[in-house]
């Protein structure tokens, strides 16, 4: 790598909510700090995946920073559950009140990091070909941010046109009149399909895997509600870090009550009128279904039961009914009007399972059973999760180790924030941290709090380097492990991308600390209390002059 031209105290990667807000911290802590973001503007994810239905599953009022009083008071949510629009709104409110912009460089894709040991910086190269170096390099790529592109023989052949839903033409995609081929059933592809089913001429859903899916029952948010929670924000930022998920009790939504029945305790009289009062909501009603497999079993018949009797023809709703794998295993998915539009005449079910995808043809797509044509295919086939966004960058800590192949069994890090022989190398909402299964505002506020706190305290003590003691790495990585073992996470018909599964060749294994944040907060408080307890510094000794603000 050539000499670099630009010298700073702090690079952060990725300009979503966490490297926002990361920026802002290092900023005022008086760093010179540089965000590079490959896209043209910020929001991340919010950013990327403007598909038609694109909507966040989290209450916007709990889906928000609480760092500043002032931010969070002043900013009108409008609905229940944001839409995409809402939430990239948002976070352009946020760089333009903390004047983030300045420091950002767009249309910038970090191509390689190196870590120059004698130095003891690291040095950075885009793909617009900057040369940068950095004391500190903090990862805020993202946990759902490297798309999977799917190999499907013929792709490359397709005269029609082809869009993933992570990367949704900004101006829209106009489907009227035409006949949309969809592949995808998670919660990108359960989101889109309705929408998709009413504007485009006629619909094909090609899904290999059913879906437990429940409605969002989103709505308008009453005006009382929210100036309630406004008022009480103190209270309720208190009870995200005192929660599993890093949502508080005050929720609106089903989704955010924590439940206590058990479903084992029903007798089966009362197991149908429950069905009766919770429809799909019966997935996530009772504690024991993620806890117990005989619940859990009596939960998926009760779930196909509802299909059954939402799906007018029954050779579609046996189609819709999962079979493979228990409830709770992959990402809870929620929707709006998901079931109801394969009852419309304009959509057509195929079901993978029966036949398989054999090619895209020139015209639509081709499976062991038939052939289908359509005009526009539409790709929601998921990402490459929690390690893609960081293996696809060329990152070299010491002795020119690389981090794809530290990681190649799994991926590596105590606490999820710093990996052993990549000093100085941050991760916000890494892997073994509660990350994608906690509201990850909250988690990525935590972090940033943490590094911006580490930072600070290294400052305070001359220190250059730190990196996890390799024994506390080991242990923590074994802990992420023994949490989620034995639980529906874990379960060997899962193949969720939790477990880095839906990723051909990935090493399955699962990634995100199953713990709740509480008890994740505790361990990083203690880990600081304990003086940094598990990690390394380390001290030049030489005079290089300290950074601006130190
Ligand atoms: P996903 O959950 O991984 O779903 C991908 C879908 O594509 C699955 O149905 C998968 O089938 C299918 N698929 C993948 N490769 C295929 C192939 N080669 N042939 C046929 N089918 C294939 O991805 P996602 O829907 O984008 O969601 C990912 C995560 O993003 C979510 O779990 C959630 O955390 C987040 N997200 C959140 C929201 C929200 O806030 N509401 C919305 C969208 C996404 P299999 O199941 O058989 O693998």
């Amino acid at each position: 790598m050539s000499e670099p031209r630009d010298e700073f105290d702090a690079i952060v990667v990725g300009a979503g909510a966490a490297g926002l807000y990361m920026l802002h911290r290092l900023r005022e802590m008086g760093l010179t700090a540089l965000a590079l973001e490959t896209g043209d503007g910020v929001g991340g994810t919010w950013f990327w995946n403007r598909y038609p239905g694109a909507r966040c599953d989290v209450p916007s009022l709990e889906y928000s920073f609480g760092f500043s009083e002032e931010l969070q008071q002043g900013w009108e949510w409008s609905e229940i559950m944001p839409a995409q629009s809402e939430v990239l709104a948002y976070l352009n409110h946020v760089a333009d009140r903390f004047d983030l912009r300045r420091d950002i460089r767009f249309e910038t894709r970090l191509s390689a990091a190196t870590y120059d040991e004698s130095a003891r910086r690291w040095r950075l190269a885009t793909d617009a070909g900057d040369v940068l170096s950095a004391r500190f390099c903090v990862m805020a790529t993202g946990c759902l941010s490297a798309p999977l592109r799917p190999d499907f023989e013929g792709l490359d052949r397709f005269e029609g046109d082809v869009h993933y839903t992570s990367g949704w033409p900004r101006e829209g995609v106009d489907l009227s009149g035409r006949r949309v081929g969809v592949i995808g059933t998670g919660s990108s592809g359960v989101q889109c399909i309705p929408i998709l089913a009413e504007q485009a001429d006629h619909l094909y859903v090609f899904q290999r895997t059913p879906v437990y899916t429940f409605p969002a029952d989103n709505a308008p948010l009453e005006p009382d509600f929210q100036s309630f929670v406004k008022a009480n924000y103190r209270e309720i930022r208190k009870k995200q870090r005192a929660s599993d998920t890093g949502v508080s009790e005050h929720a609106q939504g089903a989704l955010f009550s924590t439940p206590t029945r058990r479903l084992l305790d029903l007798s089966a009289v009362e197991r149908a009128a429950a069905l009766e009062d919770l429809g799909f909501g019966v997935v996530r009603s009772f504690a024991d279904i993620r806890t117990e497999t005989a619940a859990n079993e009596i939960a998926v018949e009760m779930y196909r039961e509802m299909i059954r009797r939402t799906i007018d023809d029954p050779l579609v709703a046996e189609r819709l009914c999962p079979r493979e794998h228990p409830i709770g295993c992959k990402r809870q998915v929620v929707d709006t009007d998901y079931f109801i539009t394969f009852n419309r005449p304009d959509v057509t079910l195929i079901d993978l399972r029966e036949g398989g995808i054999e090619a895209i043809t020139p015209t639509g797509l081709r499976t062991t059973n038939g052939e289908y044509e359509f005009d526009v295919l539409v790709l929601a086939t998921g990402f490459d999760a929690m390690t893609g966004a960081l293996r696809r960058i060329d990152i070299r800590g010491r002795h020119d180790r690389t981090l794809a192949s530290k990681w190649a069994d799994g991926p590596r890090a105590y606490l999820g924030l710093l990996s052993a022989d990549f000093p100085n190398l941050f991760t916000i909402t890494g892997p073994g941290s509660p990350s994608v299964l906690s509201n990850m505002m909250h988690s990525i506020e935590q972090h940033v709090d943490w590094i911006a706190d580490c930072i600070g305290h290294m400052g305070e003590n001359g220190f250059d380097e730190i990196e996890p003691a390799v024994d506390a790495e080991d242990e923590w990585v074994a802990h992420v492990i023994d949490e989620a073992d034995g639980t529906v996470w874990t379960a060997p018909s899962c193949r969720s991308w939790y477990l880095g599964a839906n990723v051909p060749g990935k090493r399955r294994i699962f990634m995100p600390y199953t713990g709740g944040v509480k008890k994740y907060r505790a361990k990083c408080d203690e880990v600081v209390a304990r003086d940094y307890e598990g990690f390394v510094f380390t001290r030049s000794g030489r005079t290089e002059p300290a950074p601006a603000g130190f």
